[in-house]
Order: C-alpha cells, then structure tokens, then sequence
C-alpha cells in the first residue's frame, strides 16, 4: 500500500437510498472530502428550467445553448461549517434547496442523459480528487468517473422502503407531494437511469452491496467501515 496514496470511496446506486446519508457519514467518520454528482445534475437542470433550455413537452433540451452555456457556467460546493451541512453554488448562488423540488427531481434524468453533460460533469468530478481523498455518491461513481477506486460500494432498498424514506424528507421540508407521486418518480428516475445508452446506473463487478431496507443509519456505516477497513489495510487514513 502507497502511504501516500488518496483514498477514493464510490458510493452508487438506486434513487432514494440514502447513499448522500451514508456518504457523508463515511466522510466524517475518515475526515475525507464528500462531493454529491447529484446535486450536479439536479444544478444544471434548474439551470436549464430556468433559462427555458429545458423544453418539458418533449423532453429535450435546446443542446446549442446548454453546450455554450456550460462552458462558463461554475458549481462549487460550499461547507456550512455550523451546521456541517454542505451547499452547492450555481455561479455562486446557492441553490441546495431548489435542486431537492420536485420540478427538478422530475426532470433531471432526461437532462442527465445527453453525453455532453456528464462528460462535463464528469471532469468536474474528477478534478475533486487530484488533491484530496474524497467519497463520491451517484450512479456512475464507480463504473465510469473512479474505475479504479479503492472501495466501491452500491446500495440497494426496497421501492416502498424508498418512498416512503423521500415521502417523510419532503414532507419535512414542506413539500406537499403525495406518496404515490413520490414513488412513481423514484421508480422513473431508476428506469431512466438504468436505460440510458451514457454510462447507465449498474453496479461495478467489483462493488459491495449494502441493501438497508432494513438497517439502522449506524448500521450501513458500521458495514462501510468494515468494507473500507478490510480493502484499505494499513492506508495512514485509517490509523487511530
Ligand atoms: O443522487 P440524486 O438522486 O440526487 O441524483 C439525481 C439524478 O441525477 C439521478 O436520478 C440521475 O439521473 C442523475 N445522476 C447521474 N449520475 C450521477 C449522479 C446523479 O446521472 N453520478
């Protein structure tokens, strides 16, 4: 094992699995980096609702002006050092609550398709860990951003367990949504992810899963930490 060596964690899987939860979990636990790619594409798609790039009766994006768009556009993330809560900053505005409405989440897979948006978004992420050990949580963390990661985890729960885990988080931030609309978007971001020709949502060959329809918050970064201990040994990351 290089001493010196970042240690990259994946963290993929299905929508609403509470795989933000549990990466920044891990990111605390080893004090690494944590980056959300969702909350990526969740930007660029308020971008484009915003702008009217985003034409919702066909499903298209007007791809000229997102393409030239993109180019100067900027997403940073930014620590809330009280709260420990992190933000995104689309050209420094901070847009963590738009992005979680469900306007958003309803578009953000059809946006997440078009190639020339993941290329660019991808080599955002990739620039995230030329300097510092991070945990990184998506759908193509693993397969397609860090082939070569240290430890690839992808999680899994059952739909209902899912709906009703999204259903109680935006009802708390006072979004009225009703449960059936909360899973027929939860199950049409997973088709859409899972079927799209870019980069698809599949688990890596060598990923580990985690189903926690059925485990304690404390449970699932009991069995990160396992997973992550085993696989990176002696990494000065994990000393006392
Ligand atoms: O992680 P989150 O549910 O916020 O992601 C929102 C959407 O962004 C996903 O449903 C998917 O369409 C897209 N996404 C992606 N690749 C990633 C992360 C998210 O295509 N690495």
């Amino acid at each position: 094992m290089n001493q010196n060596k970042r240690m990259i964690v994946a963290v993929d899987g299905y929508s609403s699995t509470g795989k933000s939860t549990l990466a920044r979990d891990i990111a605390r636990y080893f004090r690494i980096k944590y980056i959300d790619s969702g909350a990526m594409y969740r930007a660029i798609t308020l971008y484009a609702l915003r702008e009217g790039l985003y034409d919702r009766a066909n499903a298209t994006i007007n791809e000229k002006a997102l393409r030239k768009a993109l180019e100067h556009l900027t997403l940073d993330f930014e620590l809330d050092t009280d709260s420990g809560q992190q933000a995104i900053l689309l050209n420094g505005e901070d847009v963590e609550r738009e992005i979680r409405q469900m306007e958003v989440s309803q578009w953000v897979s059809s946006v997440s398709q078009y190639r020339f948006i993941r290329e660019k978004l991808v080599e955002k992420q990739r620039a995230f860990a030329r300097t510092d050990s991070l945990v990184m949580d998506g759908r193509d963390i693993g397969t397609v951003v860090f082939p070569q990661a240290d430890v690839k985890i992808f999680m899994t729960a059952s739909l209902e367990v899912r709906t009703q885990r999204r259903f109680k988080e935006l009802q708390e931030k006072g979004q009225h949504v009703s449960l059936e609309e909360v899973r027929h978007n939860v199950a049409e971001r997973d088709r859409i992810d899972q079927n799209r020709s870019e980069s698809p949502l599949r688990k890596a060959p060598d990923a580990e899963v985690i189903d926690n329809s059925h485990l304690s918050r404390q449970e699932q970064l009991q069995q990160a930490i396992d997973m992550i201990v085993k696989k990176m040994g002696d990494h000065p990351l994990l000393a006392p």
